[in-house]
């Protein structure tokens, strides 16, 4: 496994392949993110991992200060992994090094889900993607449907561009089905036990939308019990189409999207 501190030995190490599989994470690494690097290495010749806090996603300073950190762990595990043969960890410059500002701006029917609730956020995470797209070159990235929105509008936004495929993986959860996530780092035992609770009352109200006559009555209804049952603050609990993220009137071709706060911890889920 070879670790790439910068651009110029990027490109030199890649330079000979044209089968490359690409992990861009913002580090914390879990089984989650091994779960990709898997697939990735199963379809491409050589696996690259990307560990980069990009600063630019973050709508609140508060988040980006708290996220978690541990480069040292993180190298440990992907070495000890065996499937990765490249790790990338830019700098800051390496990404933003032209100072042109990002001309990417959300169409107004995808400011929906996390996009209305964090603002600047996913203009942060395309011009991120287009970048490591542009610097890495990868034939095949690989990214986790536990953050579907995000999967969704960077595949959107890279078709555009780039002959690259995103390839979606399935969602990786721990033995209570909380989805992995880098900020569980930040939960205690107790949140945890809540999460688990929740992702329990969201497979019931994903089973029981099929027999509601108005969805948006029941949902809202729902979000209440969640919110005064586990003293929950929740941005969003919505069912949306999987192909277009519209709304949707039946369970057909359709997930359960919710983002909450656990701990002034913010998760998101669906399913
Ligand atoms: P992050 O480091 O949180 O930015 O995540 C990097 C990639 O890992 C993204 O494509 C995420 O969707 C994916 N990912 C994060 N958590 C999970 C999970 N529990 N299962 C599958 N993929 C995940």
């Amino acid at each position: 496994m070879k670790i790439l501190l910068n651009n110029s030995s990027l490109f030199e190490s890649l330079r000979p392949f044209d089968d490359i599989g690409f992990v861009p994470t913002m580090g914390g690494i879990h089984e989650g993110h091994l779960s990709l690097i898997s697939k990735s290495k199963s379809l491409c010749k050589k696996t690259i991992v990307s560990i980069f806090i990009n600063p630019k996603q973050f709508n609140n300073q508060q988040d980006l200060k708290s996220y978690p950190r541990n480069i040292k762990k993180d190298l440990k595990i992907l070495k000890k992994s065996k499937k990765v043969d490249f790790v990338y960890l830019p700098k800051f410059k390496d990404i933003y090094k032209d100072k042109k500002k990002s001309k990417i701006t959300l169409q107004k029917k995808d400011n929906i889900l996390c996009a209305k609730f964090r603002k600047g956020h996913f203009e942060g995470v395309l011009d991120v993607m287009n970048k490591l797209t542009k610097i890495v070159k990868p034939k095949k990235i690989f990214m986790g449907e536990k953050d579907f929105q995000q999967l969704y509008l960077v595949r959107k936004e890279l078709g555009k561009k780039y002959k690259t495929k995103v390839i979606p993986c399935k969602t990786v959860r721990d033995r209570n089905n909380v989805a992995l996530s880098s900020r569980n780092l930040l939960l205690n035992k107790s949140n945890l036990i809540i999460a688990a609770k929740i992702y329990e009352k969201l497979v019931s109200i994903k089973k029981y939308i099929k027999n509601s006559k108005n969805i948006k009555t029941f949902l809202n209804l729902q979000k209440k019990e969640l919110k005064n049952n586990y003293k929950i603050k929740i941005d969003y609990l919505e069912l949306r189409n999987i192909n277009n993220l519209k709304i949707s009137s039946s369970n057909k071709n359709s997930r359960l999207f919710i983002a909450y706060y656990l701990n002034n911890v913010r998760l998101i889920d669906n399913l």
